[in-house]
């Protein structure tokens, strides 16, 4: 990537805000969503670099964009600078996709109907069920897994801007699993 410095982030912040749009017009667009799990690995291992941290998430031109001219400008807790908090919720992230991964099998092969609702840190569910503005016929499995992707999203938006609202916009990179798993021996300063 040398010589590619360009940052995208202030233009694929957009990507942010249609990807919950669309879980309006049909939550099987939230699969989408697994995209940013899976690009940061891929380029990390084409790289060698946390290109996807560095130039393109939408996520982090997301927080950057709103929350520039917003918050209270607080200095960062020791906890969430420390090694402790980012290996709590990588953990809860681990058992997140666990959980997915294993109810989306259980709904696949009939053992239990899709769970159609958006829970916040996977146990609190909406207090509205989500519009949904196209009438797509999908697998019990596709909808499931798109509402499970949805809740995954948005609840790390939440704790995104609520974080970033507090401290700086981009807190969130210090405890985002993706930073944790993609940082080797390099500090936390590459965002
Ligand atoms: S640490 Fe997470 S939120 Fe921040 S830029 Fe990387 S992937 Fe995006």
């Amino acid at each position: 990537m040398e010589g590619k410095k360009t940052n995208y982030q202030n233009r694929l912040f957009i990507i942010t805000i249609i990807f919950f749009l669309l879980g309006f017009l049909h939550i099987s667009f939230a699969i989408a969503g697994l995209a940013c799990f899976i690009a940061p690995f891929i380029l990390v291992a084409v790289y060698k670099d946390k290109v996807w941290c560095r130039y393109y998430c939408p996520r982090a031109g997301f927080l950057s964009i709103v929350l520039s001219k917003i918050g209270l400008k607080r200095k960062l807790p020791s906890w969430l600078t420390g090694d402790r908090i980012k290996r709590i919720v990588l953990g809860y992230f681990g058992v997140n996709l666990f959980f997915i991964t294993m109810s989306t099998i259980m709904v696949s092969i009939g053992k239990i109907e899709p769970i159609e609702m958006i829970r916040f840190m996977i146990v609190f569910p909406l207090p509205f069920k989500m519009p949904q503005i196209l009438d797509l016929s999908v697998l019990a499995a596709i909808l499931h897994l798109g509402y499970r992707v949805y809740s995954v999203m948005f609840s790390s938006t939440v704790i995104g801007l609520v974080l970033g609202f507090i401290y700086s916009p981009r807190t969130w990179c210090i405890i985002c699993p993706i930073q944790t798993l993609t940082t080797q021996k390099q500090a936390n300063k590459s965002f």
